[in-house]
C-alpha cells in the first residue's frame, strides 16, 4: 500500500475523531503517503501521522457533483482510499469506484493487511451475519462507524506536507441551497451512545424519563416508528429499516418490543441493553443484557445511578 486517500471529515475545521482514529489506523499499514481528501470546513495545519499528510479540501456539495469526482478520481488514482461510513462517504466512495473501475467494499468491520492482501470482516443483511473476504484487488473500502479501533493509539502531531483544493468545471445545475443542523442534541447517526424508546412509554409525556436517562449518559435519544408516526418524537429520530441506521457502542431499548423492521436499524450496535415488562419481547433474544421490568421504574433508578458517580 503505497498511497493512501483517507475521505476526512471535519468539525469546526478539525479531524473529527472517527477520521483522527482512522489516520493512526492506515498508518499502521506504513504507506509511503497520506492524502487527507477533507469534506467541509478545513483548518488542518498539523495531523497526527507516522507519515507524510497531504491535504485536498473540497466543497459540500462534492457527492451530487459527478465531475468533481471525476476529478478527485483523477488525483486519487492508483491509491487505497477509506472513510468512514456516512451517506455523503459512501455517495463519494461509490462513484470513485465506478470512475476508477475499482472494487469497493463498504460496511467493513475488521480489515487486516498482509503482504498485499487484505482480510476483511463485512457485515451484511443490517448485521444479521458477517462475511470474511480476503482480496489483493479492492482499494476502495468504507468503514463502520463501529469500526474496532482499539488497538490504535494517537499519534504525535506533525505539520501537513501541502494544501491544494480540488478546482473542477461543473455542469451540475444543482446546488445546496442552506444546510441546517440540527442543534441542541447529539446527531444520532454519529452517536456512541443511544437511549431509544418506544411505544411502551405510552405517552409523549413520560419521555422525561428517557431523556434524563440520555443527559446522565451523555446519549443521543431515539425511538421507534410507531413513535414518531405518532408524532411523539420528532422523524429524525426514527430508527429502523425505514429509519436512520445505528451504529453505537451502546443501545439501550426501552418499552421496544424488537419488531425486524427496528431490528434492521440497531444490529450494528456494539451492545444492546432491553428494558420490557414483557419477559417474552423479541428483542430479548438480540440483547447482550436484559432488564424484565417497567420502564418507569427501570430508567429512574439508572439515571440516579449515573448521576451519583
Ligand atoms: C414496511 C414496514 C417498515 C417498518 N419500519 C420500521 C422502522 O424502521 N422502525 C421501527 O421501529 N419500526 C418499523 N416498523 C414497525 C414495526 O413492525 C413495529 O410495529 C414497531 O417497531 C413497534 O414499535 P414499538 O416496539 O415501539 O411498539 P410495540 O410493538 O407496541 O411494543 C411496545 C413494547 O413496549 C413494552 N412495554 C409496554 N409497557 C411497558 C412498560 N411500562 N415498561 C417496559 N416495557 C413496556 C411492551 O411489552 C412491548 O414489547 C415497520 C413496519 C413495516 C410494515
Amino acid at each position: 500500500m503505497k498511497n493512501v486517500a483517507i475521505i476526512a471529515q471535519t468539525k469546526e475545521g478539525q479531524l473529527n475523531e472517527a477520521t483522527n482514529q482512522l489516520l493512526s489506523f492506515v498508518s499502521k499499514f506504513n504507506p509511503e503517503k497520506i492524502t487527507l481528501v477533507v469534506l467541509g470546513e478545513n483548518h488542518l495545519s498539523s495531523v497526527g501521522s507516522s507519515v507524510p499528510v497531504d491535504v485536498i479540501s473540497l466543497s459540500d456539495g462534492l457527492w451530487a457533483d459527478t465531475s468533481a469526482v471525476s476529478s478527485l478520481a483523477n488525483a486519487v488514482k492508483g491509491y487505497t482510499v477509506f472513510g468512514i461510513k456516512s451517506i455523503q462517504i459512501d455517495n463519494i466512495l461509490s462513484l470513485l469506484a465506478s470512475c476508477l473501475k475499482v472494487e469497493v467494499v463498504s460496511g467493513v468491520q475488521h480489515l487486516g493487511y498482509s503482504a498485499g492482501v487484505f482480510s476483511i470482516v463485512k457485515s451484511i443483511f443490517s448485521g444479521k451475519a458477517s462475511l470474511e473476504i480476503s482480496s489483493s484487488t479492492a482499494s476502495i473500502f468504507s468503514l463502520n462507524r463501529n469500526f474496532d479501533f482499539s488497538d490504535v493509539s494517537e499519534l504525535p502531531a506533525k505539520a501537513v506536507n501541502s494544501t491544494s483544493v480540488l478546482t473542477y468545471s461543473s455542469e451540475s445545475k444543482s446546488a445546496i441551497t442552506a444546510l441546517k443542523p440540527i442543534t441542541g442534541t447529539i446527531p444520532l447517526p454519529d452517536a456512541a451512545l443511544v437511549v431509544s424508546a418506544g411505544r411502551g412509554l405510552k405517552d409523549p409525556s413520560n419521555w422525561t424519563i428517557v431523556e434524563d436517562l440520555a443527559n446522565a449518559l451523555g446519549a443521543a435519544t431515539a425511538c421507534s416508528k410507531p413513535v414518531s408516526d405518532l408524532n411523539w418524537r420528532p422523524h429524525h429520530e426514527h430508527v429502523g429499516q425505514t429509519g436512520v441506521k445505528v451504529s453505537p457502542n451502546l443501545y439501550i431499548a426501552c418499552g421496544i418490543s424488537g419488531a425486524i423492521q427496528h431490528l434492521a436499524g440497531v444490529n450494528g450496535s456494539r451492545i444492546i441493553v432491553v428494558i420490557n415488562n414483557d419477559p417474552e419481547a423479541p428483542f430479548f433474544k438480540h440483547a447482550d443484557y436484559g432488564i424484565v421490568g417497567d420502564v418507569n421504574d427501570i430508567l429512574p433508578r439508572l439515571t440516579k445511578k449515573l448521576q451519583s458517580h
